[in-house]
């Protein structure tokens, strides 16, 4: 073992595929960064995360440094006995793809596979907001919501490894809105950044002086909404409110269930933090037993972007 020894962490986005060598106390070094080739057959993607892997490790060579293991996350579940993907909406051509296995046959080593909400609550434990901190949920509000549960340290994968999914708990039993998981009144349609955009576009007629109007109804993100909020829009101030006791909901029952010390708010939704956070923390505090409630930091994460890198080293690290 060498100071200078890294592992290579890949974290396959639905739109970017990100690839950076990491030391053992969290430096990021050489970093490569490609799109995703999301539509194409899997042996594209795999081909894709085998040569930014090979450039990672060559970039590293270069300076003296080796590359000890990969570890790679994606954006669905995956069965721990098989190195297979499942519930990945997002690159459709890995559905049942037995990844991890065809990367080991490409790279000639082993690959770690992760869910990619996982890995950043496990990023977050290690280098973020949850430093210090054993219990915790993180959610990741992005175009999705994704979560990922830590008790004492220890990554909660359940039984099949599909545990951690919070974006997909009832908080709706009568909303009626569809979610891509099937379900209906998942915490993702009410949570995410397209969830955001849609209970904009149903609410605008409502509010006939909010400048929202003005903005193309394709062109409309959630980054607009939450300037619009930002400026006082009312219309943008009650979506972000709406959005905060939905997750307000979500939140209570697992502080109810789990009694974390903190719950970690990533993904670019979190960027709307002032508009939104302090709604979901009343909620918790309405529906929640006083003590875990009390105990519960709700926060801000601290990694961005760089959160599921972070936890697929930290699980390489772990086993090196
Ligand atoms: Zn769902």
């Amino acid at each position: 073992m060498q100071e200078s020894d890294l592992v290579c962490a890949v974290d396959l986005g639905g739109t970017n595929l990100r690839t950076a060598n990491i030391d053992r106390d969290g430096r990021i070094h050489e970093r490569v960064r490609t799109p995703t080739p999301g539509s194409k057959p899997a042996a594209d993607v795999v081909s894709a995360i085998t040569a930014a892997v090979r450039e990672c490790e060559a970039r590293a060579s270069k300076r003296g440094a080796a590359v000890l293991a990969v570890s790679v996350v994606v954006p669905g579940s995956v069965q721990v006995e098989t190195g297979a993907v499942f519930n990945a909406p997002n690159i459709p051509s890995l559905q049942g793809y037995e990844l991890a296995p065809a990367l080991e046959t490409a790279l000639g080593r082993p690959v770690l596979l992760e869910n990619d909400a996982n890995a950043a609550a496990l990023g977050e434990m290690w280098r973020g907001a949850a430093r210090g901190h054993q219990t915790i949920l993180c959610l990741t509000l992005g175009t999705g919501v994704g979560g990922g549960i830590l008790l004492d340290g220890k990554l909660w994968r359940g039984a099949d490894g599909t545990a951690g999914e919070i974006g997909h708990t009832s908080v709706d039993p009568f909303g009626g809105v569809k979610c891509k998981c099937c379900n209906r009144g998942c915490l993702e349609v009410y949570a995410s950044a397209t969830a955001i955009v849609r209970m904009t576009r149903e609410a605008l007629a409502q509010h006939p002086g909010s400048p929202l109007h003005s903005i193309n109804a394709a062109e409309l993100t959630s980054e607009k909404i939450f300037r619009a909020a930002i400026e006082c829009d009312e219309l943008a101030l009650e979506v972000f409110r709406k959005m905060g006791v939905y997750l307000g909901v979500a939140m209570a029952n697992f502080v109810n269930i789990l009694n974390p010390e903190m719950i970690v708010i990533g993904g670019g939704v979190s960027a709307a933090w002032e508009v939104f956070a302090q709604h979901a923390r009343a909620e918790v505090i309405k529906r929640a037993f006083p003590v875990p409630a009390q105990r519960c930091k709700i926060v801000r994460a601290e990694c961005r972007d760089d959160a599921g890198l972070l936890g697929a080293a930290w699980l390489a690290w772990e086993v090196h």
